[in-house]
């Protein structure tokens, strides 16, 4: 295996993140919030090998619940406030938590299978 050919999962991993190509971290890899494009604009690589399915869903959930739910102790542990204002505000965090989170780490995902060469990357 040449240099050329050896790709570095941590680099995929944070490209991913920043929605920008796993190979050259310039073009972007997602459109319309959440559909991979079938190619980097920048590079050219093909990114219709990406197969996340429901993965990206799963991590962000279980990332949003680890970070929202210790705050419902945090806040009753050191203040009395109102349970409607908590789960209001929790709920709409959470939210917002989601949607932001969900396209990075689909990013993540098609880094990773980039970096691994799955599914023809
Ligand atoms: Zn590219």
């Amino acid at each position: 295996m040449s240099e050329e050919d050896e790709r570095s999962t941590k680099q995929a991993i944070v490209r991913g993140f920043m929605l920008r190509c796993p190979s050259c971290g310039v073009g972007k890899t997602l459109h319309s919030y959440l559909k991979v494009k079938d190619k980097c604009s920048h590079c050219g690589i093909d990114l219709t090998h990406a197969r996340t399915d429901d993965g990206p869903a799963y991590f962000t959930l279980m990332a949003v619940v680890a970070i929202i739910f210790p705050m419902f102790a945090i806040i009753y542990a050191n203040y009395d406030p109102s349970p409607l204002v908590v789960a209001l505000s929790l709920m709409g965090a959470a939210t917002g938590l989601a949607l932001w989170l969900l396209p990075r780490v689909k990013g993540v995902f098609i880094g990773l299978q980039w970096a691994a060469r799955l599914y023809g990357f």
